[in-house]
């Protein structure tokens, strides 16, 4: 009996390495589909270590539990942590009053946006004036007074274009004397649910209190400032920033058989905001990292290249993570055949996007076409600018590509207290790991 399980097993070990891209994509497909380990993990990551800051105790519980993870479930050939410098803030809490010439005051929900200032103890009172666009603010008098930044997202592609409220309006503002900004959510969506995200303050400039409303806040306020020029706004907060702290990025790799020194990374920041589970944003990403491997474990591919997968931290406010591990790789001089980054959610897979469209970009759409397309996945994109400043790039050669999930919903709760496991399909982030999976497996 136990020598005829022996030749079963050599059997299939065999059929395995003459098995076609064509079969091996639909084992991976069918593997994911049965597979319950990724909802499970992504489950547990977000209810015991929701609010992953860099720098929280929940960030290193987090890291704790996918250390153990790999460890116990994937057995990686290498595993290790790499210490990094983190910005560390405490998000407190803000108020925002609308304090009409007549009638009674009303408060707007709010979040903090990521590392601002608080109001020291204070409440500060002022007149406000609405901007809604780059133009109108440059015309705008704001000397002394709360800018309440108003462009709305047009629609899901439309986030770069209306972010520099968000990430340079409280710097801009206060270079004019401004006193505090008011940001509209930067989401498609009507609701009341603010969406949070860093502001970058300017080390010569002085730093002011940068709050977001929700989008139906922001319809309000901007109604009422339309019948009451008078009409003056509120805020306080007790957000603050605290002295740096240590992070830990997590290291996991399969060693190549052939080329171990060639090495396919994925990366996923494990860092999220203070008011969600950070489900999509981003621990699905990360989950899925940890499934890819696992997969490979699972059915018994053994990788010709190194496949090598980091949880960074920081991205949500500056990078640090990725910067540590670029750094790290360059006194390596270590060799990249690419490096996917992976950060759009847990909608279904939808493509790759890749940073030099020559090389590696014609094998990728060749086998995307032919493998792929079939599975949902769309032609292959070129990205363009915007990640060119990519760390790693920076340091190393390594092509940068990044994992494009469908992102329809997306918005809609990025960096809001509705980025919750609830909130995912379960059935299209499991496809979305298929998908990744594969793409690792024809690119190997
Ligand atoms: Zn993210």
């Amino acid at each position: 009996m136990k020598k005829y399980l022996l030749l079963l097993v050599l059997i299939s070990a065999v059929s395995c390495t003459k098995m076609t891209p064509e079969k091996q994509i639909a084992r991976i497909f069918n593997y994911f589909d049965k597979n319950t380990s990724a909802v499970s993990t992504l489950e547990t990551v977000c209810n015991n270590y929701p609010a992953r800051m860099s720098g929280s105790q929940n960030n290193s519980d987090a890291i704790d539990y996918f250390t153990l993870v790999l460890g116990k479930y994937v057995k990686p050939d290498n595993l290790w942590t790499q210490d990094v410098t983190v910005p560390n803030w405490n998000p407190g809490e803000t108020k925002v009053t609308c304090i009409p010439s007549k009638g009674e005051p009303f408060n707007l929900n709010s979040v903090p946006l990521g590392l601002s200032i608080g109001t020291d103890g204070q409440t500060i009172t002022a007149d406000v004036v609405e901007v809604s666009s780059r133009e109108d603010f440059d015309k705008a008098a704001i000397k002394d007074k709360i800018v309440f930044f108003n462009e709305a997202m047009s629609d899901e592609n439309g986030y770069g274009k209306a972010g520099w409220q968000r990430r340079q309006g409280a710097a801009m503002a206060a270079k004019r004397g401004a006193v505090g900004v008011i940001v509209r959510s930067l989401t498609k969506l009507t609701n009341d649910d603010p969406h949070t995200g860093v502001t970058n303050y300017e080390d010569s400039v002085k730093q002011i209190p940068a709050i977001a409303i929700s989008t139906m806040g922001a319809d309000k306020l901007s109604a009422e400032l339309k019948n009451d020029k008078r009409m003056k706004l509120s805020i306080s907060s007790t957000s603050k920033r605290l002295p740096d702290a240590i992070g830990r990025n997590l290291v996991a790799e399969f060693t190549g058989r052939e080329h171990p020194e060639h090495i396919i990374l994925l990366s996923a920041h494990i860092d999220c905001w203070f008011n969600s589970q950070g489900a999509q944003d981003n621990a699905a990403s990360c989950v899925a990292a940890i499934e890819t491997l696992r997969a490979f474990k699972k059915l018994g591919i053994k990788p010709k290249n190194t496949i090598r997968i980091v949880l960074y931290q920081d991205e949500e406010t500056g990078l640090a993570g990725m910067k540590e591990y670029a750094k790290i790789a360059k006194e390596k001089d270590e060799q990249y055949l690419f490096n996917m980054e992976m950060d759009s959610g847990a909608g279904g897979p939808k493509t790759f996007m890749v940073s030099e469209p020559e090389g590696f970009y014609i094998k990728m759409k060749d086998i995307v076409n032919q493998y792929l397309s079939s599975y949902g996945v769309e032609e292959i994109q070129s990205l363009k600018g915007g990640r060119a400043n990519w760390p790693l790039t920076e340091k190393v050669h390594a092509p940068f590509y990044l994992y494009r999930s469908n992102t329809e919903k997306y918005f809609d709760i990025h960096h809001s207290s509705s980025d919750n496991f609830d909130k995912v399909d379960q059935a299209a982030f499991k496809k979305g790991i298929a998908a990744i999976t594969s793409f690792v497996y024809l690119m190997d």
